[in-house]
């Protein structure tokens, strides 16, 4: 038999992933533990944190997996923050494994001139929290009853209403407006916290609305976990990448203010932003820019990953990216059907591939491997898309 021969065959006993179906929390869980045996020299399993609250009674871990040497700098990606869009942990799972796949054979690789596309990716270090609001996605897998639709489409975390700082009049309310529970992680975050339009604002102050922001920054275990894992890892993060669903769009900062905003992110970062997202969106085909770019005002929210990783982190390399299905397809939305899941991992992984190679561009001197000749190591250390109705009116995915 033949290197390639013994390779592909290897190869095939780590592709575990089903992508024909939407994994619920434990098959992704046993995944994750079943691929960190099968390629324990490219990836380790780790917890940030866990989703306990004192009077709830479900936790999950949350895991954080890491593909490559950890001496090498960080492309960190967080997925399935917003539960019901089952797409993004779905597509970096597929992604995660292909990595596994590739830094496990690193050294064939290395040999192979037919393989040379893949070295980018061996470069760096590749952090993914695969699903960041595992309580909802769990909820967002159990059974609805005939004709609902309401544990499909869990957003927020799972934070009980008993356990919420809140007054006594607005928990009072709570009943009128069928019941409080749980935070929209992605407005929990400490930049532009509350910020955005006015519609925005008074509604994110509500728990039973889909926004809410909770009453301070961070008061979430999933957020405290991510800051938490930034805070130790800075040093070396050099992007963070907020994967959702849907929308078919690229997020930059600062999306709770207008384009023109003088705060708003301009010169030199803003045109690195564009050239960065434009070179990985060759895999993608999606719209690039700030949320005001292009989406109606009412959309402007704060609190979200993608400012906090830009703006209180300083991590030049921030997106948020909206999967498929496009915006104007809200009838599909959220429950894009699992024969889409390979197609849009596929792209996301080639994206990924985009990334390390403009990496390489930007970063020359952290350049282990190159796409020409040989391996040496030279390191020492728009427009808007139409309005729709839709019972929500701001920005909900
Ligand atoms: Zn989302």
């Amino acid at each position: 038999m033949t290197l390639f021969v013994l390779v592909t065959n290897s190869v095939k006993k780590i592709n575990i992933l089903n992508s024909n179906k939407y994994l619920n929390m434990e098959e992704v869980e046993s995944f994750l533990e079943r691929l960190s045996k099968l390629t324990s020299d490219a990836l380790t399993l780790e917890f940030i944190g866990d989703t306990f609250i004192e009077g709830k009674d479900m936790v999950h871990k949350i895991y954080l997996v890491k593909i490559g040497d950890p001496r090498d700098h960080i492309l960190y990606f967080d997925c399935g923050i917003h539960a019901r869009e089952w797409i993004s942990p779905a597509s970096c799972l597929y992604v995660i494994q292909k990595l596994a796949i590739v830094f496990e054979y690193k050294n064939y690789i290395l040999r192979s001139q037919k393989l040379i596309k893949w070295r980018p990716l061996l470069n760096y270090q590749w952090h993914f929290i695969p699903v960041l609001n595992p309580d909802g996605y769990f909820r967002s897998h159990e059974p609805d009853t005939d004709g609902e639709d309401t544990n499909r489409m869990q957003r927020k975390n799972m934070r009980p209403l008993k356990t919420m700082n809140i007054t006594d009049d607005i928990a009072e309310k709570c009943y009128d407006e069928g019941g409080c529970f749980g935070v929209d992680l992605n407005r929990n975050f400490p930049s532009g916290w509350g910020m955005g339009h006015k519609s925005f604002i008074q509604e994110s102050a509500l728990p039973w609305t889909s926004v809410y922001k909770s009453h301070k920054p961070l008061s979430e275990p999933e957020s405290q976990a991510v800051h938490k894992y930034i805070k130790k890892h800075r040093q070396k993060i050099l992007s963070a990448i907020s994967v959702h669903a849907y929308g078919r769009e690229i997020y930059y900062a600062k999306g709770y203010l207008e384009s023109d905003h003088p705060d708003q992110i301009k010169g030199p970062q803003r045109d690195l932003l564009r050239e960065f997202a434009k070179y990985f969106n060759k895999a993608l085909d999606y719209r690039i820019g700030t949320v005001s770019d292009l989406l109606d005002e009412t959309n402007l929210c704060g609190g979200a990953t993608d400012d906090y990783y830009s703006t209180y982190w300083k991590i030049n390399i921030s997106y948020t990216i909206e999967l498929d299905p496009d915006i104007s397809k809200f009838q599909v939305g959220f429950k894009l059907p699992p024969k889409e899941i390979k197609p849009v991992g596929k792209k996301l992984f080639h994206a990924v591939l985009l990334m390390a190679r403009k990496m390489d561009q930007l970063y020359p001197h952290l350049k282990k491997y190159t796409r020409h000749g040989r391996h040496h190591k030279i390191r020492q250390g728009s427009s808007k898309p139409k309005r729709y109705q839709d019972q929500d009116y701001y920005r909900l995915y």
